[in-house]
Parts: structure tokens; C-alpha cells; sequence
């Protein structure tokens, strides 16, 4: 089964794919967490992609792509996969489309998780990630058991430099002029099915699973 998870930084299409990941054993692969942790590692890649992260920009096709389908062709993807973060414009889903039919492979399900843009402002601004494993929370939301600390491995939780507000902006504008030309691409491939995001985590996954089977 493989699946694409599309919608606006800050949707919670991370969170659903990493409930998807869990519930149907597939890798959850999400670009952005390749990047970080490159830059994390203090790659050559990592620290080229941190140029475009930092100011909400899309990090250049061409890198992007390489990961991505070196990513996707190792042995654990075989049985499918959640793609988070990718593709982000019609040049990344174009490729992706072309290397999987050269494989007589194509995507299963696009899941596109519709938030309005002024409920995504408000939720960033809450998000906190922690600096050691990237786990996610949110101050509201999913909050961590002890304020400001990782439940996971302990560490500090920061607000992600492309987290801040006048970066969410651009980033939404972004989304809105690169990657929601996807939603047709993907329509027009059978695929697309969109969901409402202002609900609770709970009930979003409930339909995508009735969805999936
Ligand atoms: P994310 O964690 O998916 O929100 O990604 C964080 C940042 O990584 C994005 O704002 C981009 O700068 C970069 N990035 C992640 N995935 C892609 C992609 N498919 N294409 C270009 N840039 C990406």
C-alpha cells in the first residue's frame, strides 16, 4: 500500500501518517525528518537544506528527489510506505510517478488533510518539537507530560526556527503556490480523497482507516 499524505504545514498530516505507519507496518517516510536529521548529523545535504528550511522555502527539487527515491528503494519499502512531506510540487510528483511505473507501481491513496489557514497560524505557533529525536507535541494539543521536556527521550522541546510565525506565513504561501496544484494531479489520478482536519486527531484517523480498510 502505498499512500501520500498531502495538506498544509501544521495540517497534522504527520501525525496521521505516523498512526498510518503503526497501524499497517509500512515506513513512514518523511522528507523533512531526512533533512533534520542530516542537519542534525552535519551532512553536506543537511546543511544545504538548512539555507531553504530556515526561511520557508521548498529545498531544490533535484536534492529532494534523490533522497526520496533512495529512500523508498531500499528493502523495508518492498510492501508500501506513508509519504509525508513529498511530494511538495508537480515536478517531485512527476518524477515519483515516472520511477514507479518504470516499476509497474503507482500510488495507492493520496489523503490530503484540509486545515484552513488561519487554524494553521494558531496551531504552529503551539507546536514544539524536541531537539534530540524530533518527536512532536503541541503546548494545547498534545502537550508533553513535563512542560518543555521530551516524553520520549528527555531532551529539551523547542519552537522549530520554521515554526515561528512570520515563517509559517511564507510557508503557507508556498503550499499554497507549489504543492496545492497536487490535489488535482492527484484527483485526476483516481486517488485523491480529502479529509476534514479540524477534528480531533481520533476521529481524522477513524475515517482514514474506514478509507483504507
Ligand atoms: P516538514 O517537516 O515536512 O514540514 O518539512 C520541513 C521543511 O523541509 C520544509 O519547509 C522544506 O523546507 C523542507 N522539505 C521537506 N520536504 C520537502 C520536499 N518534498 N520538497 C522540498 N522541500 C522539502
Amino acid at each position: 500500500m502505498k499512500i501520500i499524505m498531502l495538506g498544509a504545514p501544521g495540517a497534522g498530516k504527520g501525525t496521521q501518517a505516523k498512526k498510518i505507519a503503526e497501524k499497517y507496518e509500512i515506513p513512514h517516510v518523511s522528507t523533512g525528518d531526512i533533512f533534520r536529521a542530516n542537519i542534525k548529523n552535519g551532512t553536506e545535504l543537511g546543511m544545504e537544506a538548512k539555507k531553504y528550511m530556515d526561511a520557508g522555502a521548498l529545498v531544490p527539487d533535484e536534492l529532494t528527489v534523490k533522497i526520496l527515491l533512495d529512500r523508498v528503494s531500499q528493502a523495508d519499502c518492498e510492501n508500501g510506505y506513508v509519504l509525508d512531506g513529498f511530494p511538495r510540487t508537480i515536478p517531485q510528483a512527476e518524477v515519483l510517478d515516472k520511477a514507479l511505473s518504470e516499476r509497474g507501481e503507482s500510488i495507492d491513496y493520496a489523503i490530503d488533510v484540509d486545515v484552513p489557514d488561519e487554524a494553521i497560524v494558531k496551531r504552529m505557533g503551539g507546536r514544539r518539537a524536541c531537539v534530540t529525536c524530533g518527536a512532536t507535541y503541541h503546548i494545547v494539543n498534545i502537550p508533553p507530560k513535563k512542560e518543555g521536556i521530551c516524553d520520549q527521550c528527555g531532551s529539551e522541546l523547542i519552537l522549530r526556527p520554521d515554526d515561528e510565525p512570520a515563517t509559517v506565513q511564507k510557508r503557507l504561501d508556498v503550499y499554497h503556490e507549489q504543492t496545492q496544484p497536487l490535489i488535482d494531479f492527484y484527483q485526476n489520478k483516481g486517488v485523491l480523497h480529502s479529509v476534514d482536519g479540524t477534528r480531533s486527531m481520533e476521529e481524522i484517523f477513524a475515517e482514514i482507516t474506514a478509507l483504507l480498510g
